[in-house]
């Protein structure tokens, strides 16, 4: 799903201008993009024409930065189709809250009980315990037993021979005996959906009258994923998705699809086999790890708060007249600041995140505070004219601002540099710098 979206995206990014072709172009890609990812093509269909609608209806091909505004608009109906917020575990009012795990075989549900218990002792400082519900195999109980040591958390278990309602039964009594405060059920699985299965999961329920039944959700099976979700769904009060495995190399689809199919919400995702690979599940973040967008949305964002459209044009006009002067580099120096530590700010840029040069980069916030000393301890007159620094007035500025006289050399050489560049830059075209800064 993302390599071709990605690719969508960045191709409409480096168009200056958007045509109606372009747009239209673009549509279909996403929809390709999205049944390859096994989304469900009613999914598609009415995400497409949500965003096609939206873009149009913001006439957004006249606007400014059309690309940027249909990018824009792409990840906020990603983020809609997904939910919008992150929902929280439902809570009883008093305990134990109650929570009932239920999915395929394989799909997770052992792992997922014990990676949720996990996650509940470290941030609540919880006291959960297991119940063995799956007595189908006897590997089933052992496996929950394992896990649930790893963790140190109780298991409460009658073998294989009883039933599993009377083992839940059983279970809950024992949990307000100890007051433990969340209970777990795992329950069995079947390769496919059945009617015993399902039968046994109701009786289950009604019983326990669980705060939560998370269905687990195997990530990697796509489609299937989804008419699972929706099979469970019909026979279940569902409260919550766990979607699992989306560290492997999952097309995403599912994420997409579960909750547009179900109205019911994805709570966590599971991102590996260790009990610390539970995440909850954002839609905005997934929406923009789809994208392969890094937070470019937060930079645009930021950077349409904080730049100043003005201050940008006089810039532009300045560069192309070649009379940007430390005054000017003064004002930019504070426009960067303004939108936060410079590093911060690289790293929102997409592919910089996890570029290995980043890892180098470290733009002090202290130096720009000594280049800004360097520039206050300039005459007006060396502000406009650098060229009258010889090295005298250079010392000078060293002494005023209380740096090496090196730094000093370093700066102005750089500045120097930078101008030559911008020359280039806006003299090529005027769309030059306008590419650099927006497009
Ligand atoms: P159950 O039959 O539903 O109880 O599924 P299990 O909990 O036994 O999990 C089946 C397999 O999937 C096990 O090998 C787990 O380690 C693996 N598994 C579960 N969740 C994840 C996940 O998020 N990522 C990865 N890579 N493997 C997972
Ligand atoms: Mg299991």
């Amino acid at each position: 799903l993302t390599e071709r979206l990605q690719n969508a995206m960045t191709k409409l990014r480096r168009k200056p201008t958007v045509s109606e072709a372009d747009l239209r172009e673009t549509m279909r890609e996403i929809r390709l993009a999205l049944l390859e990812a096994d989304v469900n093509f009613k999914v598609v269909k009415d995400f497409v024409k949500q965003v096609q609608t939206r873009a149009i209806g913001a006439d957004v091909l006249k606007g400014l930065n059309p690309a940027q505004q249909i990018v824009k608009i792409v990840n906020e109906e990603l983020t809609t189709t997904m939910g919008t917020e992150a929902v929280p575990l439902n809570k009883s009012e008093k305990i134990p809250t109650i929570i009932m795990m239920a999915g395929l075989q394989g799909a997770g549900k052992t792992t997922t009980a014990g990676k949720l218990a996990l996650k509940l002792k470290n941030e609540e400082n919880a006291r959960p315990m297991f119940i063995a519900a799956d007595v189908y195999r006897p590997a089933a109980i052992d496996q929950l037993e394992q896990v649930a040591k790893s963790i140190d958390v109780p298991v409460f278990q009658l073998g294989t021979d009883v039933d599993p309602v009377e083992i839940v039964r059983q279970g809950l009594e024992q949990a307000q005996e100890q007051h433990n405060d969340y209970v777990i059920i795992d329950t069995a699985g079947r390769l496919q959906i059945d009617e015993k299965l399902m039968d046994e999961l109701v009786n289950i329920s009604n019983l326990a009258k669980p705060d939560e039944i998370l269905l687990v959700v195997d990530a990697m099976t796509g489609q299937n994923a989804v008419e699972t979700a929706d099979g469970f769904n019909d026979k279940l009060e569902l409260t919550g998705v766990i979607l699992t495995k989306l560290d492997g190399d999952t097309r995403g689809g599912a994420a997409l699809s579960i909750r547009a199919v179900t109205g019911k919400p994805i709570k966590f995702v599971g991102q590996g086999e260790k009990m610390t690979d539970l995440d909850v599940f954002h839609p905005d973040r997934m929406a923009s790890r789809i994208l392969g967008m890094g937070d470019m949305l937060t930079l645009i964002e930021k950077a349409q708060q904080d730049y100043d459209e003005d201050q940008a044009q006089k810039t532009m006009e300045k560069m192309r007249e070649n009379s940007f002067d430390f005054n000017d580099f003064l004002d930019q120096m504070e426009q960067v600041q303004k939108m936060g530590p410079l590093e911060d700010v690289m790293k929102m840029i997409p592919g910089m995140a996890n570029n290995p040069a980043m890892k180098n980069v470290n733009v002090n916030p202290k130096d720009m505070d000594h280049i800004k000393a360097i520039v206050y301890s300039m005459t007006p007159a060396e502000r406009e004219n650098p060229d009258v620094l010889n090295p005298s007035r250079r010392r000078r500025l060293a002494g005023g601002a209380g740096r090496p006289i090196v730094e000093v050399n370093r700066m102005i050489k750089q500045f120097g540099e930078m101008k030559k560049m911008m020359k280039q830059v806006s003299s090529g075209n005027m769309n030059g710098m306008e590419q650099m800064m927006g497009g």
